[in-house]
């Protein structure tokens, strides 16, 4: 055991220059490299991508990484190539690749030569490649962002579910190695059962994040909630934060008001253009404007480590949303402030949202609209019930780090208790 302990950190040393492992690195790592179905849960930033690029390096043949953010695949691959001399240790192969690159990433495959391959869905749903693949050493298969096999998930991707049928293609029992930052004990069952894994061996770490503050404040008239909005930023003044509102036209009208009180904002949705958008991202990054005020389409692969507070103008869609959310705050570690207005209106503006859905597809989004509204009219440490969510026991009497538990309340307290019920 000590051996083999030693020669792992030798391993992470040499390949990334770490001297030591992050929470379950470790043991995750040895149960891939001994060839076990392996599902790691481990929040954003816990470090999951070294969990199989550290035994993908170790191991004969190269493993395969599916990926759905074709966007960042180009970075990882980057970054594993600044660790390592070599560059075709790391390839990626999907649709932005040109003909002639395309040819490279086989030769370097079919050489021997490449340990870890990103692929999109895309790229295994064609079966010129899964052919391909039948001819090589593939090492074991790792899924990242493996939520996005369910509905239940954030970020739900259609082909996902075909991922078990096309790995079969490639060879039979390869070892699979499920990550995602999101599970939620259905969304979790959802991909053990998608992925088909085997006596998988599941790490789950905590989700505790115990540097946030979590508060729900009344949604009061919209000139009320402005000030009490533009207050709470003067008090953090030239700090970095983020707004997130349900709709475009809002977050325009907010980034006005808070620049008509001498707040740098600019507003971000998806109906800007690319370039705008991209502008208005790096603005928020290298600090030329305190606020950014969007739609849920600001965030995804975001990473500013000093974000210290998360404000949301309205209630999100579900739990999971606000935690993905509010945890782009403190990522640091350091002080990170969740507020979220919260009123019965904007409760039934999520239901009309959804007017046009399928019902079965209400019916899921009516339950996790249901699930955020008990959280904010929930009197419990507010802590205690997302990690309830997540499936976790959180025993600490009073967290200190939310509204409830600085100010408890009655208990008895039953104010209208709403649940949407579906009309029609
Ligand atoms: P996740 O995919 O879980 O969100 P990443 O794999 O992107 O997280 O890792 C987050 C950060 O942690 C990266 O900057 C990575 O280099 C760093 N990291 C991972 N493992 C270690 C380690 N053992 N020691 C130091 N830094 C690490
Ligand atoms: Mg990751
Ligand atoms: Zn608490």
């Amino acid at each position: 055991m000590a051996v083999v302990k030693v020669s792992l950190l030798d391993a992470l040393h040499e390949h990334f220059g770490f001297d030591s492992f992050k929470g379950n690195q470790e043991i995750i790592i040895k149960s891939i490299l001994a060839g076990k179905d392996t599902f790691v849960i481990m929040p954003t930033g816990g470090g999951k991508s070294l969990c199989y690029q550290l035994p993908a390096l170790m191991s004969p043949g190269c493993a395969l990484i599916v990926s759905p953010l074709i966007a960042l695949m180009k970075n990882q691959v980057d970054l594993i190539r600044s660790y390592s001399s070599k560059d075709n240790v790391a390839h990626f192969l999907n649709s932005t690749l040109t003909k002639a690159q395309t040819k490279k990433v086989r030769a370097d495959l079919l050489a021997g030569k490449t340990k870890l391959l990103y692929v999109a869905p895309e790229t295994l749903t064609k079966q010129e490649n899964l052919d391909f693949f039948r001819d090589l050493q593939i090492s074991f298969i790792a899924v990242d962002e493996a939520h996005c096999i369910s509905e239940w998930g954030h970020d739900f991707r259609p082909e996902y579910r075909r991922l078990k049928e096309m790995i079969e293609q490639i060879a039979d029992n390869l070892p699979i190695i499920a990550l995602t930052a999101t599970a939620t004990p259905k969304v979790q069952s959802d991909i053990v059962k998608n992925l088909g894994l085997r006596n998988a061996e599941i790490f789950i770490s905590s989700f505790n994040r115990p540097n946030l503050y979590y508060e729900i404040r009344p949604k009061r008239k919209k000139d009320q909630i402005i000030k009490e909005i533009v207050k709470f930023i003067h008090q953090h003044k030239g700090k970095s934060g983020i707004i997130y509102t349900l709709n475009r036209k809002t977050t325009e009208e907010l980034a006005d008001m808070l620049m008509a009180n001498n707040i740098k904002a600019v507003a971000y949705h998806a109906g800007l253009d690319p370039a705008t958008r991209a502008q208005r991202q790096d603005m928020f990054l290298l600090e030329d404007v305190e606020v950014i005020v969007a739609t849920i389409a600001f965030g995804m692969g975001i990473d500013k480590p000093d974000v210290r507070f998360v404000i949301h103008y309205n209630i999100p869609k579900s739990l999971e949303n606000y935690y993905q959310e509010t945890g782009r705050a403190g990522r640091d570690g350091l002080e990170g402030n969740c507020i979220c207005f919260y009123s019965y209106k904007d409760v039934q503006k999520l239901e009309h949202l959804m007017r046009d859905k399928p019902l079965s597809e209400r019916e899921m989004g009516a339950q996790l609209i249901n699930e955020t509204v008990a959280y904010a009219e929930s009197s419990v440490c507010r802590r205690k019930v997302i990690l309830h969510y997540f499936g976790e026991k959180f025993e600490t009497e009073n967290c200190g780090q939310c509204d409830n538990c600085r100010n408890p309340k009655e208990k008895i307290e039953v104010k209208n208790r709403v649940a949407i019920v579906l009309k029609g």
